[in-house]
Parts: C-alpha cells; sequence; structure tokens
C-alpha cells in the first residue's frame, strides 16, 4: 500500500517513530505490505525469535481444540484469545482477553469471532474479526517480575540505516512514551556493511536494565529478530510487548510485521500471506489496474501521472478552495484504459464534486490521453461530475481542441492556474 502525504505532520520524518497508526499522513514512496500477528510471528519463530506461541482458529470449536493443544504442547492452562486485524491496539478494543478454563475459551472465541473491532488504529467504522490467535498465557506468576519492553527495526530515513529502536516502557502507547518520556527511547543504528554487532546486542540488553538469564536471552533475541528483519527484506517489525518472563524467557507476545512491497518478489511464500479482505477494497481494485491510489477525505478526485505531480496537483486542488478526495497516481501509461479504471475508482466515492486530471505529457503524448479521456466518459456515460482536464507537454495544443471539439462536459486547461481558477469555479467559490 502506498501512502505519500504531507510531510509537515511526518512522525517518521519527525523523530523516527514507526508508523503504528494507519491513518497517519507521511510524504515517500514506502510501499508495505501487513500481515497478521499470527503470521509475524511465524515468520519470526523461523528465525529463532522467541514468541508467545499460539495457534490460529476461526470458530469457538477450533479455538477450545487450540487450547487442548496448548496446554500438551505447552502446559499453559491458562490462554488469551486475540483477535487478528491489521491493526493494533486490540487490547484496549476488547479484542484481547484471558481465558482460564474451557468454557471461558468458548466464551470468548465467541465473543470476538465476528465482532467489529473498534481500536485506536481502526478508525471509528472498526474492522471485522474473522480469526483469533489463541495463544498460551506468558504473564504467569513466577521467581521474579514480568516485564514489559518496546521494540521495533526500521529504517531511519535521517541516516538510511535501519536502526532498533527500543525502551523500557513496553506494552504501551509508544507515541505517548515518546511525547512524555523521549529519553526512555533508546535507538541503535545498525551498519549495512556488518550488520548487527554482537556489542551492539549486549548494549540494548543493559540498557533494558537486564543481567543474568534475562540478558543472555535478551542478547539472542534481538540477534535473531534483526537476523530475520534482514532476510525477509521487512520495511518495519514492531514487537510490543516484548516480554520478560518471570522465569527470565525473552518472548515476542505481539507481532507488527510489514514487509517491503518492492522486495516481494523475492519472498514468494510471504508475498501468499496477503489478507486482501484487510485492505481498502477501492485500492485493491486500483491495485490490480496498476494504479495507486489513497483515499482521502475531500471532495476533488484528481488522477495525475507521477507522484511527485500528484503532490503539487492535491496543493492546487487545496489552493483552489477544494480538499483532495484521494490520491492517484497513473503511472506511466495513462492511456484509456487507466484513465477509465481511474474514472471508476474516483466515481465510486461519493464525496466526489469534481474531477481534476493532470497529466503531464512526457513519454506519452497529450492527444492520446485526450482520446483516452474523451473514449472513457463516453464509455462510462453519464458522468454527474464536472471534469477538468489540464494536459501539459507532447501536442497539448492538439489535445485541448480535441476535448474542447468533443461536445462533453469537460473543461481543458493547458497552465496549472488555468486548470486551479476552474476547480474553484466549479466547486461554486
Ligand atoms: P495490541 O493491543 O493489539 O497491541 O495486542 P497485544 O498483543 O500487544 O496485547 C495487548 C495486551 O494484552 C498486552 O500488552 C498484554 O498486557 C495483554 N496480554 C497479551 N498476552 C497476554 C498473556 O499471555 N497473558 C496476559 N495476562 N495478558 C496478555
Ligand atoms: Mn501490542
Amino acid at each position: 500500500m502506498i501512502r505519500y502525504l504531507a510531510c509537515q505532520n511526518c512522525r517518521l520524518h519527525n523523530n523516527n517513530l514507526p508508523l503504528t497508526n494507519k491513518k497517519t499522513t507521511f510524504t515517500g514512496n514506502i510501499e508495505s505490505m501487513n500481515i497478521h500477528e499470527y503470521q509475524g510471528k511465524e515468520i519470526l519463530k523461523s528465525f529463532g525469535v522467541r514468541i508467545q506461541e499460539g495457534i490460529v482458529a476461526e470458530t469457538p470449536e477450533q479455538a477450545l481444540d487450540a487450547a487442548k493443544r496448548l496446554k500438551e504442547e505447552y502446559n499453559s492452562d491458562w490462554v488469551v484469545v486475540k483477535a487478528q486485524i491489521h491493526a493494533g491496539g486490540r487490547g484496549k478494543g476488547g479484542g484481547v482477553k484471558l481465558a482460564k478454563n474451557h468454557d471461558e475459551v468458548v466464551q470468548r472465541a465467541t465473543d470476538i469471532i465476528g465482532m467489529q473491532l473498534v481500536t485506536p488504529q481502526t478508525g471509528p467504522e472498526g474492522k471485522k474479526v474473522n480469526k483469533v490467535l489463541v495463544a498460551q498465557d506468558v504473564y504467569y506468576p513466577g521467581e521474579s517480575e514480568t516485564k514489559e519492553f518496546y521494540m521495533s527495526v526500521l529504517l531511519d530515513r535521517a541516516s538510511g540505516r535501519n536502526m532498533i529502536m527500543y525502551s523500557t516502557e513496553g506494552g504501551m502507547d509508544i507515541e505517548e512514551v515518546a511525547e512524555k518520556t523521549p529519553h526512555l527511547i533508546f535507538k541503535e543504528e545498525i551498519d549495512p556493511k556488518v550488520g548487527l554487532q554482537g556489542f551492539q546486542a549486549r548494549k540494548i540488553a543493559f540498557n533494558l536494565g537486564l543481567s543474568g538469564a534475562a540478558q543472555k536471552d535478551m542478547i539472542k533475541f534481538v540477534a535473531a529478530l534483526y537476523k530475520a528483519y534482514d532476510a525477509i527484506d521487512a520495511s518495519m517489525f514492531e514487537i510490543n510487548p516484548v516480554l520478560k518472563t518471570s522465569d527470565d524467557k525473552i518472548l515476542a507476545v505481539d507481532a507488527k510485521v510489514n514487509l517491503d512491497e518492492n522486495a516481494l518478489y523475492r519472498h514468494a511464500d510471504i508475498a501468499a500471506l496477503r489478507d486482501l479482505s484487510e485492505e481498502d477494497p477501492t485500492e485493491v481494485e486500483a491495485g490490480k489496474s496498476n494504479l495507486n491510489y489513497v483515499k482521502l477525505d475531500g471532495n476533488v478526485g484528481c488522477m495525475v501521472n507521477g507522484a511527485g505531480l500528484a503532490m503539487a496537483t492535491m496543493d492546487i486542488i487545496k489552493l483552489a478552495g477544494g480538499e483532495p478526495a484521494n490520491f492517484l497516481d497513473v503511472g506511466g501509461t495513462a492511456n484509456a484504459e487507466t484513465v477509465k479504471a481511474g474514472f471508476n475508482i474516483i466515481l465510486q466515492d461519493p464525496n466526489v464534486k469534481a474531477i481534476l486530471i493532470n497529466i503531464f505529457g512526457g513519454i506519452v503524448r497529450c492527444d492520446r490521453v485526450a482520446q483516452g479521456v474523451i473514449d472513457a466518459y463516453q464509455e462510462i456515460g453519464n458522468i454527474p461530475v464536472p471534469i477538468i482536464v489540464r494536459l501539459q507537454g507532447t501536442n497539448a495544443e492538439e489535445a485541448k481542441k480535441l476535448i474542447d471539439g468533443s461536445g462533453l462536459k469537460v473543461y481543458s486547461a493547458i497552465a496549472l492556474k488555468e486548470a486551479a481558477d476552474l476547480v474553484s469555479e466549479v466547486l461554486g467559490g
């Protein structure tokens, strides 16, 4: 999924926090694929990262079966039932529940499967839960206290290097920690030439205040975690909490694993984990037509070739008194087919009051794009909103003539200023 948006508010730039909130805006070109907690944990485990063990279930019966197997294999009397959705903060929303006996397992699974789970990261509409992870309870009492830590691995854009970010303040909202007690967040930058060094893993364990067996286990944990991150071409790992159990084992209780989409071709097995039901349906449809589409909340749909031009176009829309309804980059091949697919996607948004098409004809000729717009318009039929087409570049004049002569309700412009004025005009401003 692509998110290029306003840069000023970008936490990733400002203080390098990982993007835990889907609605957060940032700039750049991060295309990353999200997977479920249970899938992320399986990957981590395959690299030797200790995890809170669990079994995925789609029905209360399967959940009960899972709890019985966890008892056999790991001797866990209690289990936690965890909603599997592509959003964090599930605990806060009631999507993570402890079950102390078989009846409670069935009860919790019945409650959670099928629920519309609202968390601070889902938006008010929430997300439907189709699966739960039945996991061993790892907060059992014992010799020492349990402790929750925070750990993520991500690219630090400032240094252009991967880093491990970690904190003694685990289990809670890391953004809040960053705001109120930033000195409790540590960063360890990794030199790509040599990878994570032993002394760095030791320093992390030390800074987390660990000693003895827990310290040793943390060193192993960090090393395995980084190895996994590197090997699968991840774009981010966020493990919150990393737990020190009462018997001094270090393990991942949660796992947010994001993959770099540009590298997915190297990991067919991981690419197959994609769960399209978790993604915005319009964005999925756009992806099938090779369009980069991100839905926004405004009233002017836009269709542009190139991400930079799309950003500029969104600014122009704002300047003209509108708000962009979407980000849509049709890429280098703006033809009748892509234009039509773009129209269809934009028109699914009931908030759209006007559409601005802004294409720079470099390799693609403007007159061909214009013909594409006209063909798409005629094929779709009655498009209920005004369309402003701004074509600049090769054969721009011919393109304008084609549009103006088409008899369709399409306004043409060559200069960006003209296009902006037309947007104002059709919005009645
Ligand atoms: P998130 O809310 O989506 O981040 O989901 P997490 O997997 O991080 O779980 C949320 C919270 O549930 C954790 O911070 C723990 O406090 C709690 N939790 C998770 N696993 C267990 C467990 O095995 N036993 C108990 N008692 N609590 C757990
Ligand atoms: Mn968590």
